[in-house]
C-alpha cells in the first residue's frame, strides 16, 4: 500500500524486482531506489521471484542475487529467459570473481556488480540498465539503425528480440542479441576476441577466449545453414572474427 511519503502518481513509477534474500541489505536496496522513485518489489527466494514474474504489469528490471536459499541466481536467470522473459538483470555476485561474471552472462543476465558495492554505483547501473532498454527504443522510433534485419535465412529483431530462422522462432538471450547486433555494426571488419569480450561483455583484463568462442557457435548453430562451414560469422585464424553480412 503507497503511504504518504509515496511519490505523487504524476508518473507511474518504474518497477523494479529485487530479488535478495539478505534481509538487512534488501531492506537498505529498497529504501535507497524507492528514495529514486522506484517502485520496488523484494523476493527472498527464487520461487517469490518465480511468482512475483507472473504479474501482468512486468518489471522494468530485475536486481538478482547469487546466492538464494532455494535456486541459484544463474540458474533462475536461465529460466527466466527460456521461459521468454527478456527483462534486463543486474546479478549481484559474491565476490569479483570473473568465472562468476561470465556465468552470470552466459545465463543471460545483462550486467553484474561485485558484493560489496557501494550504493551509488548500484543504482548507477540499474539506471543505465534502464537506459538502454530506451536506447533500443528509441532508435526504432527515431528511425535509427535500422533494429530489424536478415541474415540469410534468419530475421532478427533486436526490439522486440524475436528471432526467426527459415520462419521458425528461436530464443537468444540479450548477450547473444549484443554480440550479433556487435557483428552486425561491424560488417567485413576483423574484431578479436579481446575487442569483443570488453565491447560486448564489458569484460577488461580476462584473457580467455572460450566464452566468445562458445557464444560464436551458439550462433552459427542459429544463423549458419552449415556451422561447421560459416559463411556470415567466419573465424580469421590468430585475430579473431569477421561478419560477412
Ligand atoms: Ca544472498
Amino acid at each position: 500500500m503507497p503511504d504518504e511519503a509515496s511519490t505523487p502518481a504524476a508518473t507511474t513509477p518504474v518497477r523494479l524486482l529485487l530479488v535478495e534474500d539478505e534481509e538487512h541489505l534488501a531492506a537498505g536496496l529498497r529504501l535507497n531506489l524507492e528514495l529514486d522513485a522506484f517502485e520496488v518489489v523484494v523476493a527472498g527466494t527464487g520461487r517469490e521471484a518465480a511468482e512475483a514474474l507472473l504479474s501482468p504489469r512486468g518489471f522494468a528490471a530485475i536486481v538478482l542475487d547469487v546466492m538464494l536459499p532455494d535456486i541459484d541466481g544463474f540458474t533462475l536467470c536461465e529460466r527466466i529467459r527460456s521461459a521468454g522473459n527478456y527483462t534486463p538483470v543486474l546479478m549481484l555476485t559474491a565476490r569479483n570473481d570473473p568465472e562468476d561474471r561470465v556465468r552470470g552472462l552466459e545465463a543471460g543476465a545483462d550486467d553484474y556488480i561485485s558484493k560489496p558495492f557501494e550504493l551509488p554505483e548500484l543504482l548507477a547501473r540499474v539506471r543505465s540498465l534502464l537506459r538502454r532498454r530506451h536506447w533500443d527504443r528509441r532508435e526504432e522510433k527515431s528511425g535509427g539503425p535500422r533494429s530489424v534485419i536478415t541474415i540469410g535465412d534468419a530475421r532478427v529483431d533486436f526490439e522486440s528480440h524475436e528471432v526467426t530462422v527459415r520462419g521458425e522462432a528461436v530464443k537468444l538471450t540479450r548477450l547473444e542479441l549484443d554480440l550479433l547486433r556487435y557483428f552486425v555494426e561491424h560488417p567485413g571488419k576483423v574484431v578479436s576476441r579481446q575487442q569483443l569480450l570488453e565491447d560486448v561483455w564489458k569484460l577488461h583484463n580476462y584473457s580467455t577466449a572460450r566464452t566468445v568462442d562458445n557464444f560464436v557457435s551458439r550462433l552459427r548453430r542459429h544463423f549458419e545453414p552449415d556451422p561447421q562451414n560459416p559463411t556470415h560469422i567466419l573465424s580469421v585464424r590468430g585475430a579473431g572474427y569477421k561478419f560477412v553480412p
